[in-house]
């Protein structure tokens, strides 16, 4: 007997942000599994089962999520924003790459959301409006060095760069180490915008000149966006600066 396995991405935060695929998902679930913060997120329902567990236990939660829909049952399992960004979709196919045969042949439905980047961005303006990539500041799953490496070959290649969990507690300087890398290669007044809980109550957008970009102005719900050398600023009086980067690059 096999289950379903729907991979849910709730958005930011706000439950505007969840779409109706995702809401359907969850509405046929009957247990959810996640990192706890994203299952609270989740509205309780009185015969669906919630298994909360700690952020570092994600190829453990996906396989406790796929015995439990390989046993028959439909099951969700949540994340923040997109479940294929830095998230639990990527566990969930390595949990089965790994497992029983069986579970290949659960039904696996991938529902996408809104992640940190693009929420951030649409607040700001288009900063994304041309080239850029994702880069996890974290280095739980790959050594810093890589980090470097590939923060100064985005910054020489002309991307904007999205950076997610960018700061915790056991690595406080390394965002600043970022920052000092990407002056060497651009301009000090590319602007570099910080996003926190966007889509939510505290939500705060803050909008920097690479010069004044500091490891202290981001925390763990922050997701920062760095411009290109292309990204420009339009002032518009009594209301907030527009962040944006032409579709056209001129500078080939
Ligand atoms: N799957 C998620 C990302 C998980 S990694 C997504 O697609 O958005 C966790 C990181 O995402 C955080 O450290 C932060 O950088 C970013 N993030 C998640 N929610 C956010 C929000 N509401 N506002 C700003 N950044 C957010």
């Amino acid at each position: 007997m096999s289950g379903t396995l729907y991979v849910v991405g709730l958005g930011p935060g706000d439950q505007r942000f969840l779409i109706p695929e995702a809401a359907d998902a969850l509405a046929l679930a009957e247990a959810v599994y996640g990192y706890g913060p994203y299952v609270e997120r989740v509205p309780a329902r009185e015969g669906q089962a919630r298994h909360a567990s700690d952020n570092r236990v994600e190829l453990e939660r996906a396989q406790d999520a796929l015995a439990h829909a390989a046993s028959g049952a439909r099951v969700a399992m949540v994340s923040g924003g997109d479940p294929g960004v830095f998230a639990m979709a990527a566990a969930v196919i390595e949990a089965i790459e790994q497992g029983p045969e069986s579970w290949r042949q659960i039904e696996l439905l991938i529902v996408p959301g809104i992640t940190a980047m693009l929420a951030v961005a649409a607040k700001a303006g288009a900063p994304l409006g041309h080239d850029f990539c994702a880069i996890s500041l974290s280095d739980n799953l790959k050594p810093w060095e890589v980090i470097e490496k590939r923060l100064r070959l985005a910054a020489q290649a002309g991307f904007a760069m999205a950076f997610y969990n960018p700061v915790s507690k056991a690595r406080p300087h390394q965002l600043d180490t970022a920052f000092d890398i990407l002056r060497e290669e651009l301009p000090s007044s590319v602007p570099v915008i910080f996003g926190r809980a966007v889509g939510r109550p505290d939500e705060r957008l803050r909008v920097a000149p690479l010069a004044h970009a500091r490891g202290h102005m981001a925390d763990m719900a922050t997701c920062i966006i760095v411009g290109s050398i292309e990204t420009r600023i339009v002032e518009r009086p009594g209301k907030r600066a527009l962040v944006y980067t032409p579709r056209r690059a001129v500078d080939a």
